[in-house]
């Protein structure tokens, strides 16, 4: 099929070089110049494993193409996908301009029927928006098309994007006319051979399934970390208290882990963008709001516990900071915890030296250079005359660290371990004091 992608970002980039990979021809656009010209010439604007040569193979193959002109990009066009941000509109809702602005574009310029499907992450009956928004278009050129609206919410993990999106847990599908899922089945059949993975359900549903799925996870997290409070007022550990409940089936081992908060440009607002729905609809969200509350205090907890170290704000001091993305295997640093530590620590009038293996870029050009800010090529360059080490992104290079250096390397002796990756007992053995998140000890 003849598929158009508006957006090259995590999820529009993916899921174009997927469908090029199984053979549909795809023809990607965005209105940042610099990145499709960057694509253009083979260099993939972010860090997504096993993307580079996805990308590269099908451009080469000539599945795979890179443009700024609308115009182009829905020549021919049966699919259309809208895979364009949803940012924060500040009051907590959900930005749609990016997405109606594409509906515009679409209605300015499709010249034939074409399903459109939405990707994005957008509140209940935005699909109707933009079938409004393209008609209304269409009307003014007095053109007569038949498009359709779908939804087909995203649920690909930063980290993991290309395997999530060539093996799927679901598809969830959200369609009016029979037709439409039945041409959705069509193209993403390859990914599902398996077995069948569909999810159909009506439009409303599945644009609400992909903020129901994201509050879910956000609050397991932020109940984990709720509980981890708690283990560390009452002298309890919630790594021993985590294996005592994964086990059962009701509960599962994923995402039950205590840790610096839930960052990402995904989970936050759309919490943030469901409590704020709810509250439209007339519905109070006391659940959604504790969620992103906890979660809140939980990003500046780090810092709580470096002062409770150190007896006040660390003014003075150098920091390693081991991790800046939101996550292992990504680079992005949307909303990360790293940037609320780092700004803690700045306000303390303390120096850091950051390593993260994929993320220095992103953090750069999110932050500017500054005087009290050193990156670091190799994690051990980043313990160069620090006092103390906080470990603030799980990735696995950090989990089995040379515990001789530490000692010699960090002044005060003392680790922050924000995702609880190192053994207590082992660190306290070769002399380092340790702080965990909800490691009763930490008091
Ligand atoms: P992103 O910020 O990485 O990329 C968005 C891209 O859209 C940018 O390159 C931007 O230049 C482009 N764009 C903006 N307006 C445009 C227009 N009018 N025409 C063409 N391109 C335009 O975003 P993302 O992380 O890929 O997320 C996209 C959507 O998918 C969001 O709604 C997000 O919530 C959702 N989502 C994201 C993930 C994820 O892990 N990142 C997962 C599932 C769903």
């Amino acid at each position: 099929m003849r598929v158009t992608m508006f957006g090259t970002g995590y999820v529009g980039l993916v899921t174009g070089a997927c469908l090029a990979e199984i053979g549909h021809e795809v023809i990607c656009v965005d209105v940042d110049s610099n990145r499709i010209e960057r694509l253009q010439a083979g260099e993939i604007p972010l860090y997504e494993p096993g993307l580079a040569p996805l990308v590269r193979g099908n451009a080469a193959a000539g599945r795979l193409h890179f443009t700024v002109d609308p115009v182009r990009a829905l020549e021919g066009a049966e699919i259309v996908s809208i895979a364009v941000g949803t940012p924060p509109n500040g009051e907590g809702g959900a930005d749609l301009s990016q997405v109606l602005a594409v509906a515009e574009t679409i209605g300015t310029h499709l010249s034939a029927a074409a399903i459109v499907v939405n990707k994005s992450t957008v509140p209940v009956g935005t699909a109707q928006r933009v079938h409004d928004t393209i008609n209304a278009v269409l009307a003014r050129r007095d053109v007569q098309l038949d498009v359709d609206v779908a939804s087909n919410p995203e649920f690909l993990k930063e980290g993991a994007a290309v395997k999530d999106c060539m093996h799927p847990d679901r598809i969830v599908l959200g369609a009016s006319r029979r037709t439409t899922f039945d041409r959705l089945r069509k193209l993403y059949a390859p990914f599902v051979r398996n077995h069948d993975r569909f999810v159909e359900m009506d439009v409303r549903s599945a644009e609400l399934t992909k903020y129901a799925a994201n509050a879910l996870l956000a609050t397991k997290i932020s109940f984990m970390n709720e509980m981890a409070r708690i283990a560390e007022h009452v002298g309890a550990d919630i790594e021993q208290v985590r294996l005592g409940i994964g086990p059962d089936p009701r509960i599962g081992w994923h995402f039950i882990y205590a840790g610096a908060g839930y960052g990402g440009a995904c989970f936050p607002k759309d919490v943030l963008a469901l409590a704020h729905a709810a509250r439209d609809a007339g519905v109070p969200a006391p659940l959604l709001d504790a969620v992103h509350a906890v979660n809140d205090r939980q990003k500046r907890h780090l810092y709580t516990l470096i002062q409770r170290h150190y007896g006040g704000p660390p003014a003075g001091r150098t920091f390693a900071l081991w991790g800046a993305a939101f996550k292992p295997n990504t680079d992005d640093v949307r909303g990360a915890p790293s940037l609320t530590l780092l700004q803690q620590l700045w306000d303390a009038g303390a120096t850091v030296r950051v390593y993260d293996p994929k993320a220095l870029d992103e953090l750069r050009r999110t932050l500017g250079d500054r005087e009290d800010l050193a990156l670091c090529d190799s994690p051990a360059a980043a313990l160069d005359g620090c006092d103390a080490l906080v470990v603030v992104t799980e990735w696995r290079e950090f989990r089995s660290p040379d515990l001789e250096l530490m000692r010699e390397r960090i002044g005060d002796r003392v680790v922050f371990d924000g995702r609880n990756i190192y053994d207590p007992v082992e660190l306290e053995e070769h002399g380092i004091a340790y702080y965990g998140i909800g490691r009763g000890r930490s008091l």
